[in-house]
Protein backbone atom coordinates (compact mmCIF):
# COMPACT_ATOMS: atom_id res chain seq x y z
CA UNK A 1 0.00 0.00 0.00
CA UNK A 2 1.35 3.45 -0.89
CA UNK A 3 0.40 5.26 2.55
CA UNK A 4 1.55 8.55 1.13
CA UNK A 5 -0.16 8.54 -2.08
CA UNK A 6 -3.62 6.68 -0.06
CA UNK A 7 -3.75 9.93 2.54
CA UNK A 8 -3.21 12.71 -0.59
CA UNK A 9 -6.10 10.82 -2.34
CA UNK A 10 -8.13 10.20 -0.01
CA UNK A 11 -8.37 14.09 1.48
CA UNK A 12 -8.71 15.60 -2.06
CA UNK A 13 -11.58 13.21 -2.50
CA UNK A 14 -13.11 15.53 0.52
CA UNK A 15 -12.52 19.08 -1.41
CA UNK A 16 -8.57 19.72 -0.06
CA UNK A 17 -6.75 20.90 -2.68
CA UNK A 18 -3.00 18.96 -2.98
CA UNK A 19 -0.28 21.18 -1.79
CA UNK A 20 3.50 20.48 -2.93
CA UNK A 21 5.80 19.81 0.01
CA UNK A 22 7.86 23.54 1.03
CA UNK A 23 11.05 24.05 1.46
CA UNK A 24 13.07 22.74 4.54
CA UNK A 25 14.22 25.97 5.28
CA UNK A 26 10.72 28.07 6.07
CA UNK A 27 10.39 31.57 5.15
CA UNK A 28 10.11 32.44 8.56
CA UNK A 29 12.79 34.03 11.16
CA UNK A 30 11.25 32.45 14.06
CA UNK A 31 12.40 28.93 12.86
CA UNK A 32 15.11 26.92 12.21
CA UNK A 33 13.48 24.43 10.09
CA UNK A 34 10.20 23.18 8.80
CA UNK A 35 9.12 21.27 11.54
CA UNK A 36 5.63 20.23 10.67
CA UNK A 37 3.09 20.83 7.81
CA UNK A 38 1.23 23.77 9.33
CA UNK A 39 4.27 25.86 8.99
CA UNK A 40 3.69 26.81 4.87
CA UNK A 41 0.16 27.81 6.11
CA UNK A 42 0.96 29.66 8.78
CA UNK A 43 0.30 33.08 7.66
CA UNK A 44 -3.28 31.98 6.46
CA UNK A 45 -4.22 30.75 9.87
CA UNK A 46 -3.41 34.55 11.09
CA UNK A 47 -5.34 35.83 8.95
CA UNK A 48 -1.97 37.75 7.24
CA UNK A 49 -2.25 36.04 4.25
CA UNK A 50 -5.68 35.17 2.39
CA UNK A 51 -8.20 32.25 2.57
CA UNK A 52 -6.85 30.16 -0.57
CA UNK A 53 -10.02 28.49 -2.60
CA UNK A 54 -10.90 26.20 -1.76
CA UNK A 55 -9.65 26.73 1.85
CA UNK A 56 -9.00 22.89 2.20
CA UNK A 57 -5.29 21.84 1.65
CA UNK A 58 -4.22 18.42 2.42
CA UNK A 59 0.57 17.74 1.92
CA UNK A 60 3.39 15.97 2.70
CA UNK A 61 5.45 17.75 4.13
CA UNK A 62 9.65 16.57 5.16
CA UNK A 63 10.24 17.91 8.33
CA UNK A 64 13.22 18.44 10.60
CA UNK A 65 13.37 18.74 13.95
CA UNK A 66 16.65 18.84 15.42
CA UNK A 67 16.77 22.09 16.87
CA UNK A 68 14.28 24.56 18.32
CA UNK A 69 10.85 23.61 20.15
CA UNK A 70 10.48 20.40 18.71
CA UNK A 71 14.10 18.71 18.46
CA UNK A 72 14.62 14.95 18.78
CA UNK A 73 18.28 14.41 18.31
CA UNK A 74 18.71 13.25 21.28
CA UNK A 75 15.84 10.69 20.59
CA UNK A 76 16.96 9.19 17.34
CA UNK A 77 18.75 6.01 17.92
CA UNK A 78 17.09 5.38 21.39
CA UNK A 79 13.23 5.46 20.99
CA UNK A 80 12.00 3.07 18.13
CA UNK A 81 10.04 6.34 16.34
CA UNK A 82 11.62 9.31 16.25
CA UNK A 83 13.93 11.08 12.94
CA UNK A 84 15.57 14.16 12.85
CA UNK A 85 14.05 14.31 8.82
CA UNK A 86 10.38 12.63 8.70
CA UNK A 87 7.75 13.44 6.78
CA UNK A 88 4.11 14.65 7.82
CA UNK A 89 0.80 13.75 5.90
CA UNK A 90 -1.77 16.11 6.81
CA UNK A 91 -5.09 17.67 6.16
CA UNK A 92 -5.91 21.66 6.81
CA UNK A 93 -8.88 23.75 6.76
CA UNK A 94 -8.57 27.60 7.24
CA UNK A 95 -12.03 28.51 8.63
CA UNK A 96 -13.57 25.87 6.94
CA UNK A 97 -14.68 22.74 8.72
CA UNK A 98 -13.86 22.39 12.51
CA UNK A 99 -13.52 19.41 14.52
CA UNK A 100 -16.26 17.16 14.10
CA UNK A 101 -15.35 16.94 10.35
CA UNK A 102 -11.77 16.16 11.42
CA UNK A 103 -12.12 13.73 13.68
CA UNK A 104 -14.50 11.76 11.39
CA UNK A 105 -12.15 12.42 8.57
CA UNK A 106 -8.87 11.05 10.94
CA UNK A 107 -11.28 7.72 11.73
CA UNK A 108 -12.74 6.53 8.27
CA UNK A 109 -8.75 6.88 7.22
CA UNK A 110 -7.42 5.11 10.28
CA UNK A 111 -9.88 2.33 10.46
CA UNK A 112 -11.48 2.19 6.76
CA UNK A 113 -11.29 -1.03 4.79
CA UNK A 114 -9.77 0.82 1.73
CA UNK A 115 -7.52 2.82 3.56
CA UNK A 116 -5.37 1.95 6.46
CA UNK A 117 -7.85 -0.27 8.32
CA UNK A 118 -6.31 -0.25 11.27
CA UNK A 119 -8.12 -2.25 14.11
CA UNK A 120 -10.24 -0.49 15.79
CA UNK A 121 -10.14 -2.07 19.36
CA UNK A 122 -6.02 -0.95 18.98
CA UNK A 123 -6.89 2.80 18.56
CA UNK A 124 -6.49 4.88 21.64
CA UNK A 125 -7.62 9.11 21.00
CA UNK A 126 -6.50 11.81 23.60
CA UNK A 127 -8.19 15.27 23.86
CA UNK A 128 -7.27 18.20 26.06
CA UNK A 129 -8.65 18.24 29.76
CA UNK A 130 -11.43 20.93 28.91
CA UNK A 131 -12.37 19.79 25.42
CA UNK A 132 -15.39 18.15 26.12
CA UNK A 133 -16.60 18.90 22.27
CA UNK A 134 -13.61 16.73 21.18
CA UNK A 135 -14.89 14.17 23.77
CA UNK A 136 -18.18 14.07 22.80
CA UNK A 137 -17.07 13.95 19.37
CA UNK A 138 -14.82 10.81 19.73
CA UNK A 139 -17.91 8.92 21.71
CA UNK A 140 -19.56 8.24 18.60
CA UNK A 141 -16.71 6.36 16.77
CA UNK A 142 -14.55 4.68 19.74
CA UNK A 143 -14.72 3.00 23.02
CA UNK A 144 -15.25 5.76 26.20
CA UNK A 145 -12.39 3.75 28.22
CA UNK A 146 -10.00 4.42 24.86
CA UNK A 147 -10.67 8.37 24.93
CA UNK A 148 -8.14 9.71 27.39
CA UNK A 149 -8.03 13.62 28.77
CA UNK A 150 -4.39 15.12 29.71
CA UNK A 151 -3.52 18.76 29.82
CA UNK A 152 -1.60 21.42 28.09
CA UNK A 153 1.90 19.58 28.29
CA UNK A 154 0.04 16.66 26.36
CA UNK A 155 -2.51 18.07 24.72
CA UNK A 156 -1.91 21.85 23.63
CA UNK A 157 0.26 22.15 20.29
CA UNK A 158 2.55 25.04 18.98
CA UNK A 159 4.44 25.82 16.03
CA UNK A 160 7.05 27.61 18.44
CA UNK A 161 7.46 29.53 21.52
CA UNK A 162 5.58 32.09 18.97
CA UNK A 163 2.97 31.64 16.30
CA UNK A 164 -0.27 29.54 15.56
CA UNK A 165 -1.60 27.23 18.61
CA UNK A 166 -4.29 25.02 19.95
CA UNK A 167 -5.61 22.21 21.73
CA UNK A 168 -5.04 18.93 20.20
CA UNK A 169 -6.53 15.55 19.76
CA UNK A 170 -4.07 12.61 19.66
CA UNK A 171 -4.22 8.96 18.26
CA UNK A 172 -2.27 6.41 19.52
CA UNK A 173 -2.36 2.59 18.10
CA UNK A 174 -1.74 0.22 20.47
CA UNK A 175 1.45 -1.59 19.71
CA UNK A 176 0.71 -5.04 22.24
CA UNK A 177 0.98 -5.23 26.10
CA UNK A 178 3.90 -7.07 25.70
CA UNK A 179 5.86 -3.44 25.38
CA UNK A 180 4.43 -2.30 29.00
CA UNK A 181 3.44 0.63 30.48
CA UNK A 182 -0.45 1.87 31.26
CA UNK A 183 -2.27 4.41 28.69
CA UNK A 184 -1.46 7.22 31.81
CA UNK A 185 1.97 6.53 31.90
CA UNK A 186 2.63 6.68 28.32
CA UNK A 187 0.95 8.39 26.13
CA UNK A 188 2.09 11.53 25.17
CA UNK A 189 5.27 10.17 27.18
CA UNK A 190 8.22 7.99 26.57
CA UNK A 191 6.59 4.49 26.65
CA UNK A 192 6.27 2.42 23.73
CA UNK A 193 3.39 0.67 23.74
CA UNK A 194 1.01 3.32 22.78
CA UNK A 195 3.01 4.83 19.63
CA UNK A 196 1.54 8.53 18.41
CA UNK A 197 0.25 8.59 15.31
CA UNK A 198 -1.96 11.46 13.97
CA UNK A 199 -2.16 14.86 15.64
CA UNK A 200 -5.30 16.54 15.19
CA UNK A 201 -4.69 20.35 16.16
CA UNK A 202 -7.38 22.80 16.77
CA UNK A 203 -6.28 25.99 15.96
CA UNK A 204 -7.65 28.39 17.60
CA UNK A 205 -4.98 31.04 19.17
CA UNK A 206 -2.59 32.91 17.88
CA UNK A 207 0.70 33.34 20.86
CA UNK A 208 2.83 36.73 20.83
CA UNK A 209 6.74 37.42 21.77
CA UNK A 210 5.41 38.05 25.10
CA UNK A 211 3.56 34.25 25.20
CA UNK A 212 -0.22 35.90 25.16
CA UNK A 213 -2.82 34.59 23.54
CA UNK A 214 -4.97 35.93 20.64
CA UNK A 215 -7.86 34.22 19.21
CA UNK A 216 -7.39 33.44 15.37
CA UNK A 217 -9.93 35.45 13.02
CA UNK A 218 -11.54 31.63 12.21
CA UNK A 219 -11.07 28.43 14.19
CA UNK A 220 -8.85 25.99 11.77
CA UNK A 221 -7.63 22.51 11.18
CA UNK A 222 -4.36 21.39 11.12
CA UNK A 223 -3.20 17.89 11.14
CA UNK A 224 0.11 15.64 11.08
CA UNK A 225 0.38 12.21 10.50
CA UNK A 226 4.08 10.44 10.97
CA UNK A 227 4.54 8.55 7.47
CA UNK A 228 7.55 6.66 8.95
CA UNK A 229 5.64 5.62 12.00
CA UNK A 230 2.22 4.59 9.74
CA UNK A 231 4.54 2.51 7.34
CA UNK A 232 5.99 0.40 9.85
CA UNK A 233 2.68 -0.29 11.06
CA UNK A 234 1.42 -1.55 8.31
CA UNK A 235 4.11 -3.95 7.60
CA UNK A 236 4.27 -4.97 11.02
CA UNK A 237 7.33 -3.89 12.74
CA UNK A 238 7.70 -2.72 16.07
CA UNK A 239 10.21 0.04 14.99
CA UNK A 240 10.40 2.42 12.52
CA UNK A 241 13.71 1.49 11.71
CA UNK A 242 12.78 -2.08 10.40
CA UNK A 243 10.43 -0.69 8.06
CA UNK A 244 11.28 -0.88 4.45
CA UNK A 245 12.53 2.85 4.31
CA UNK A 246 15.29 2.43 6.56
CA UNK A 247 16.08 -1.05 6.08
CA UNK A 248 18.35 -0.67 2.79
CA UNK A 249 20.05 1.85 4.54
CA UNK A 250 20.55 -0.41 7.53
CA UNK A 251 21.43 -2.88 4.95
CA UNK A 252 24.10 -0.32 3.28
CA UNK A 253 25.69 0.32 6.64
CA UNK A 254 26.33 -3.20 7.50
CA UNK A 255 27.99 -3.46 4.11
CA UNK A 256 30.54 -0.49 4.62
CA UNK A 257 30.79 -2.02 8.14
CA UNK A 258 31.35 -5.73 7.24
CA UNK A 259 29.06 -7.20 9.99
CA UNK A 260 24.96 -6.60 9.07
CA UNK A 261 22.89 -4.80 11.24
CA UNK A 262 21.56 -6.72 14.23
CA UNK A 263 18.99 -5.08 16.76
CA UNK A 264 20.45 -7.28 19.72
CA UNK A 265 23.88 -5.96 19.09
CA UNK A 266 25.04 -3.29 21.34
CA UNK A 267 26.25 -1.17 18.88
CA UNK A 268 22.50 -1.29 16.87
CA UNK A 269 21.91 2.39 17.61
CA UNK A 270 24.54 3.75 16.02
CA UNK A 271 23.35 2.30 12.58
CA UNK A 272 19.84 3.85 13.50
CA UNK A 273 21.85 6.89 14.10
CA UNK A 274 23.74 7.17 10.98
CA UNK A 275 20.82 5.92 8.93
CA UNK A 276 18.38 8.79 10.47
CA UNK A 277 21.34 11.27 10.24
CA UNK A 278 22.01 10.36 6.42
CA UNK A 279 18.53 11.02 5.51
CA UNK A 280 18.38 14.79 7.33
CA UNK A 281 21.75 15.13 5.94
CA UNK A 282 21.26 14.78 2.22
CA UNK A 283 17.97 16.61 2.40
CA UNK A 284 19.09 19.42 3.91
CA UNK A 285 22.07 19.74 1.36
CA UNK A 286 19.86 19.14 -1.48
CA UNK A 287 17.84 22.10 -0.67
CA UNK A 288 20.98 24.36 -0.59
CA UNK A 289 21.62 24.52 3.51
CA UNK A 290 25.87 23.75 3.65
CA UNK A 291 27.83 22.78 6.34
CA UNK A 292 28.93 26.26 7.90
CA UNK A 293 30.10 27.63 11.83
CA UNK A 294 26.71 28.81 12.59
CA UNK A 295 22.90 29.18 11.84
CA UNK A 296 21.45 26.68 10.26
CA UNK A 297 24.44 25.31 8.46
CA UNK A 298 26.34 24.39 11.99
CA UNK A 299 23.17 22.53 13.11
CA UNK A 300 23.47 20.62 9.72
CA UNK A 301 27.16 20.38 10.79
CA UNK A 302 26.39 18.83 13.95
CA UNK A 303 24.13 16.00 12.78
CA UNK A 304 26.88 15.24 10.04
CA UNK A 305 29.54 15.18 12.76
CA UNK A 306 27.20 12.84 15.42
CA UNK A 307 26.75 10.56 12.14
CA UNK A 308 30.25 10.73 11.69
CA UNK A 309 31.42 9.91 15.30
CA UNK A 310 29.01 6.90 15.17
CA UNK A 311 31.13 5.59 12.33
CA UNK A 312 33.83 5.77 14.35
CA UNK A 313 32.79 3.83 16.85
CA UNK A 314 31.43 1.05 14.64
CA UNK A 315 35.07 0.85 12.83
CA UNK A 316 35.08 3.21 10.14
CA UNK A 317 37.94 4.98 9.82
CA UNK A 318 37.41 6.93 6.48
CA UNK A 319 34.75 8.69 4.96
CA UNK A 320 31.32 6.51 4.31
CA UNK A 321 28.57 8.34 4.38
CA UNK A 322 28.92 9.76 1.04
CA UNK A 323 28.79 5.92 0.25
CA UNK A 324 24.96 5.48 1.34
CA UNK A 325 23.92 8.59 -0.67
CA UNK A 326 22.61 5.58 -3.32
CA UNK A 327 20.66 3.51 -1.35
CA UNK A 328 19.29 6.48 0.19
CA UNK A 329 18.18 7.73 -3.67
CA UNK A 330 17.10 4.18 -4.31
CA UNK A 331 14.53 4.43 -1.34
CA UNK A 332 13.56 8.42 -1.79
CA UNK A 333 14.33 9.27 -5.61
CA UNK A 334 11.82 8.62 -7.39
CA UNK A 335 9.27 10.64 -4.97
CA UNK A 336 11.72 13.15 -4.59
CA UNK A 337 13.38 13.37 -8.02
CA UNK A 338 15.83 16.45 -7.10
CA UNK A 339 17.62 13.97 -4.47
CA UNK A 340 18.52 11.63 -7.35
CA UNK A 341 19.23 14.83 -9.60
CA UNK A 342 21.39 16.01 -6.44
CA UNK A 343 22.94 13.09 -5.51
CA UNK A 344 26.27 13.58 -6.80
CA UNK A 345 26.97 17.26 -5.51
CA UNK A 346 25.38 15.61 -1.66
CA UNK A 347 27.67 13.08 -1.76
CA UNK A 348 30.81 15.47 -3.05
CA UNK A 349 30.02 17.74 -0.09
CA UNK A 350 29.24 14.95 2.53
CA UNK A 351 33.02 13.66 1.98
CA UNK A 352 34.81 16.72 2.16
CA UNK A 353 32.87 17.67 5.54
CA UNK A 354 34.00 13.84 6.04
CA UNK A 355 37.81 14.11 5.71
CA UNK A 356 37.58 17.31 7.65
CA UNK A 357 36.23 15.73 10.47
CA UNK A 358 38.42 11.84 9.90
CA UNK A 359 41.53 14.05 10.14
CA UNK A 360 40.75 15.24 14.36
CA UNK A 361 37.75 12.74 15.32
CA UNK A 362 40.96 9.94 16.40
CA UNK A 363 43.45 12.53 18.53
CA UNK A 364 39.49 14.19 19.92
CA UNK A 365 38.56 10.95 20.95
CA UNK A 366 41.97 10.06 22.66
CA UNK A 367 41.62 13.47 24.43
CA UNK A 368 37.94 12.87 24.98
CA UNK A 369 39.22 9.03 27.12
CA UNK A 370 42.50 10.25 28.66
CA UNK A 371 39.80 13.08 30.45
CA UNK A 372 37.46 10.70 31.36
CA UNK A 373 39.78 8.71 33.25
CA UNK A 374 41.34 11.82 34.96
CA UNK A 375 38.04 13.85 35.72
CA UNK A 376 36.64 13.23 39.27
CA UNK A 377 32.87 13.97 38.99
CA UNK A 378 31.94 16.49 36.20
CA UNK A 379 33.75 16.76 32.57
CA UNK A 380 35.98 19.70 32.19
CA UNK A 381 34.62 22.37 30.57
CA UNK A 382 37.89 23.62 29.20
CA UNK A 383 38.68 20.21 27.78
CA UNK A 384 34.98 20.06 26.17
CA UNK A 385 36.26 23.88 24.38
CA UNK A 386 39.14 22.40 23.24
CA UNK A 387 37.87 19.83 21.67
CA UNK A 388 35.34 21.98 20.03
CA UNK A 389 38.28 24.84 19.16
CA UNK A 390 40.74 22.45 18.03
CA UNK A 391 39.26 18.72 17.31
CA UNK A 392 35.80 20.38 15.78
CA UNK A 393 33.63 18.27 18.45
CA UNK A 394 30.51 20.39 18.63
CA UNK A 395 28.93 20.86 22.07
CA UNK A 396 26.14 18.61 21.60
CA UNK A 397 28.37 16.04 19.87
CA UNK A 398 30.55 15.99 23.65
CA UNK A 399 27.39 15.73 25.89
CA UNK A 400 26.03 13.40 23.46
CA UNK A 401 29.13 10.94 23.99
CA UNK A 402 28.66 11.89 28.13
CA UNK A 403 25.20 10.97 28.02
CA UNK A 404 26.25 7.47 26.75
CA UNK A 405 28.20 7.39 30.00
CA UNK A 406 26.06 9.28 32.41
CA UNK A 407 28.28 12.11 33.28
CA UNK A 408 27.45 16.17 33.68
CA UNK A 409 29.57 18.28 31.34
CA UNK A 410 31.01 21.41 33.86
CA UNK A 411 28.79 24.09 30.57
CA UNK A 412 29.99 27.33 32.67
CA UNK A 413 33.50 26.88 32.24
CA UNK A 414 33.05 25.83 28.69
CA UNK A 415 30.38 28.83 28.18
CA UNK A 416 33.14 31.20 29.69
CA UNK A 417 36.03 29.90 27.14
CA UNK A 418 33.39 30.31 24.35
CA UNK A 419 32.30 33.93 25.31
CA UNK A 420 36.21 35.03 25.80
CA UNK A 421 36.48 33.17 22.78
CA UNK A 422 34.14 35.28 20.49
CA UNK A 423 35.51 38.74 22.52
CA UNK A 424 39.04 37.36 21.23
CA UNK A 425 38.23 37.10 17.50
CA UNK A 426 35.52 40.17 17.44
CA UNK A 427 39.10 42.30 18.44
CA UNK A 428 40.79 40.67 15.73
CA UNK A 429 37.99 40.63 13.06
CA UNK A 430 38.26 44.75 13.64
CA UNK A 431 42.05 44.29 12.60
CA UNK A 432 42.36 42.53 9.54
CA UNK A 433 38.37 43.07 8.11
CA UNK A 434 39.56 40.56 5.49
CA UNK A 435 37.39 37.43 5.91
CA UNK A 436 37.11 36.72 2.58
CA UNK A 437 40.79 35.44 2.23
CA UNK A 438 40.74 32.50 4.57
CA UNK A 439 40.67 28.93 3.29
CA UNK A 440 37.34 27.97 5.08
CA UNK A 441 35.17 30.91 3.22
CA UNK A 442 36.01 29.51 0.04
CA UNK A 443 35.52 26.19 0.86
CA UNK A 444 32.24 27.43 1.92
CA UNK A 445 31.68 29.62 -0.88
CA UNK A 446 32.76 26.40 -3.63
CA UNK A 447 30.19 24.23 -1.55
CA UNK A 448 27.60 26.31 -1.92
CA UNK A 449 27.97 27.21 -5.62
CA UNK A 450 28.02 23.26 -5.87
CA UNK A 451 24.77 22.99 -3.82
CA UNK A 452 22.52 25.73 -4.63
CA UNK A 453 18.69 24.28 -4.43
CA UNK A 454 17.11 24.62 -7.68
CA UNK A 455 13.44 23.94 -6.75
CA UNK A 456 11.47 21.60 -7.35
CA UNK A 457 10.61 21.08 -10.83
CA UNK A 458 11.92 17.31 -11.06
CA UNK A 459 9.91 16.31 -8.43
CA UNK A 460 6.65 14.64 -9.60
CA UNK A 461 4.72 15.05 -6.26
CA UNK A 462 2.20 17.58 -7.00
CA UNK A 463 1.87 21.52 -8.51
CA UNK A 464 2.53 24.29 -6.48
CA UNK A 465 -1.33 25.59 -6.35
CA UNK A 466 -1.22 28.14 -2.97
P1 LIG B 1 6.12 12.42 19.91
O1 LIG B 1 5.29 12.67 21.14
O2 LIG B 1 6.14 11.00 19.49
O3 LIG B 1 7.48 13.03 20.02
P2 LIG B 1 4.95 14.78 18.82
O4 LIG B 1 3.77 14.89 19.71
O5 LIG B 1 6.15 15.58 19.16
O6 LIG B 1 5.40 13.20 18.70
P3 LIG B 1 3.58 16.22 16.74
O7 LIG B 1 4.24 17.52 16.93
O8 LIG B 1 2.21 16.06 17.29
O9 LIG B 1 4.55 15.05 17.30
O10 LIG B 1 3.64 15.85 15.18
C1 LIG B 1 2.61 15.18 14.47
C2 LIG B 1 3.01 13.77 14.07
O11 LIG B 1 4.27 13.72 13.40
C3 LIG B 1 3.17 12.81 15.23
O12 LIG B 1 1.92 12.31 15.64
C4 LIG B 1 4.07 11.74 14.64
O13 LIG B 1 3.32 10.78 13.93
C5 LIG B 1 4.94 12.50 13.69
N1 LIG B 1 6.26 12.81 14.29
C6 LIG B 1 6.55 13.79 15.17
N2 LIG B 1 7.85 13.84 15.47
C7 LIG B 1 8.42 12.86 14.74
C8 LIG B 1 9.77 12.41 14.58
N3 LIG B 1 10.77 12.99 15.22
N4 LIG B 1 10.01 11.37 13.73
C9 LIG B 1 8.99 10.78 13.06
N5 LIG B 1 7.70 11.16 13.16
C10 LIG B 1 7.41 12.19 13.98
MG1 LIG C 1 7.93 15.01 19.94
MG1 LIG D 1 3.42 13.61 21.42
MG1 LIG E 1 1.79 15.09 19.10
Amino acid sequence: MDIRKSFLEYFQSKGHKLVESSPLVPDDPTLLFTNAGMVQFKNIFTGDAPVPNPPRATSSQTCIRAGGKHNDLDNVGYTARHHTFFEMLGNFSFGDYFKKEAIAYAWEFVTGSEYLALPVEKIWVTVHDSDDEAYDLWKTHISEERIMRFGDKDNFWQMGDTGPCGPCSEIFYDQGEEHFNSPEDVMGGEGDRFLEIWNLVFMQYERDEKGELHPLPKPSIDTGMGLERVVAIKEGKFNNYHSSLFMPLLDAIGKLVGKPYDYDAPNSASYRVIADHVRSVSFLLAQGVNFDKEGRGYVLRRIMRRAIRHGYLLGLREPFMYKLVDALVEVMGDHYGYLKTKSEAIKTSMKLEEERFFDTIEAGIKLFNQELEKMTDTFNGEVAFKLYDTFGFPLDLTEDMLREKGIKLDIDTFNAKMEAQKAQSKANWKGTGDAATSGDFKQLKEQFEVNEFVGYETTETTTKVL
